[in-house]
């Protein structure tokens, strides 16, 4: 079983901000569970409550080629007794299996899990909210429990808002990465009435913030910050990865490319700013994804760029 105990918190000590009159902590989820890592045990602990109560045998889910989420969802499956069926974007992945999996740790994962894959076009892919094309899946894979894209749902929502507890009340600031918006708007339902949540795009659109206010009721003590996407989804430049590699250095906390190092990027350039007030207290929430970095790092290796470390 996952450890929860394991999320712990830490101080941060990093060269570019020590000079500065605020404390930054972060909170370790992602060494909640080897391959469940962070947010993503969060969002699916509800999840498989609910498939297992639905007598579900199946989980069926969405994702890109390098997900984190298909990653879990495929630990998860082997852990609690389901079959996992990954919907993946990309047909032209689905061509020569075995050299896809050469080449894409997390679908390796995931197949070694017993992932059964389907890659779609990225037309069909775009439909993976529609009844028909759900109604196709169920005639082609039988009765399956359903785990949206970056699986946020009700559920999801549900287990992110265990991430906050007694120890992070302390803190002034929240700061997350966003993805689909789910973690976020966990954070925001159980935060405190002093707490401001900051949520860090990893990803360029604007339909974020009515996706977060779908999940949240009362609090409207939280924003998004837009300028730190790097250009958007997986978009990275040698800045990012520079600074990722110096961070673990220093701190020897690792970051993913995806989402955390986007995050954090953009916490020490918001306190190098002087943006927080002296002696703000900032949590940031390590939501894990650190399995992304071996697939992030085949593709900068083809480039001759500045791998990750
Ligand atoms: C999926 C993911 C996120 C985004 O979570 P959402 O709930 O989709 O906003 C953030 N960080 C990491 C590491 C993730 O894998």
């Amino acid at each position: 079983m996952p450890n929860t105990k394991n999320s712990i918190l830490q101080k941060i000590a990093f060269s570019e901000i020590t000079q500065k009159d605020v404390s930054l902590y972060i909170k370790r989820e992602d060494l909640i569970h080897p391959e469940i890592s962070g947010n993503k045990y969060r969002k699916l602990k509800y999840n498989v409550v609910q498939a297992t109560s639905e007598n579900k045998k199946v989980l069926l889910t969405f994702g890109g080629a390098f997900s984190n989420h298909i990653s879990a969802v495929a630990s998860a499956g082997k852990q609690y007794d389901f079959k996992t069926i990954g919907i993946i974007r990309g047909d032209e992945l689905g061509i020569d299996l075995k050299k896809t999996l050469q080449n894409n740790p997390t679908l390796k994962f995931a197949y070694d899990c017993g992932m059964q894959f389907k890659f779609v076009s990225r037309t069909d892919y775009r439909e993976k909210t529609s009844e028909g094309f759900l109604e196709k899946l169920k005639n082609e894979f039988g009765d399956f429990y359903l785990v949206p894209e970056g699986g946020t749902n009700k559920s999801a929502v549900k287990g992110c808002e265990e991430i906050l507890n007694s120890e992070t009340e302390k803190f002034d600031y929240i700061c997350v990465a966003v993805g689909t918006g789910g973690t976020i708007s966990g954070l925001i339902n159980s935060a405190k009435k002093h707490q401001k949540i900051i949520g860090f795009p990893a990803l360029k659109g604007s339909f974020l913030t009515s996706e977060i206010e779908k999940y949240t009721k009362t609090n409207k003590n939280w924003k998004l910050n837009n300028d730190y996407h790097f250009g958007g989804y997986a978009k990275i430049s040698e800045t990012l990865i520079a600074f990722i590699n110096q961070f673990k250095k220093e701190t020897e906390i690792p970051l993913d490319p995806i989402y955390t190092g986007k995050m954090m990027f953009g916490i020490v350039n918001l306190i190098n700013k002087e943006v927080f007030e002296k002696g703000a207290k900032i949590l940031a929430i390590h939501t894990g994804g650190l399995q992304g970095i071996d697939g992030m790092n085949i593709i900068l290796k083809k480039k001759n760029s500045l791998i990750i470390v």
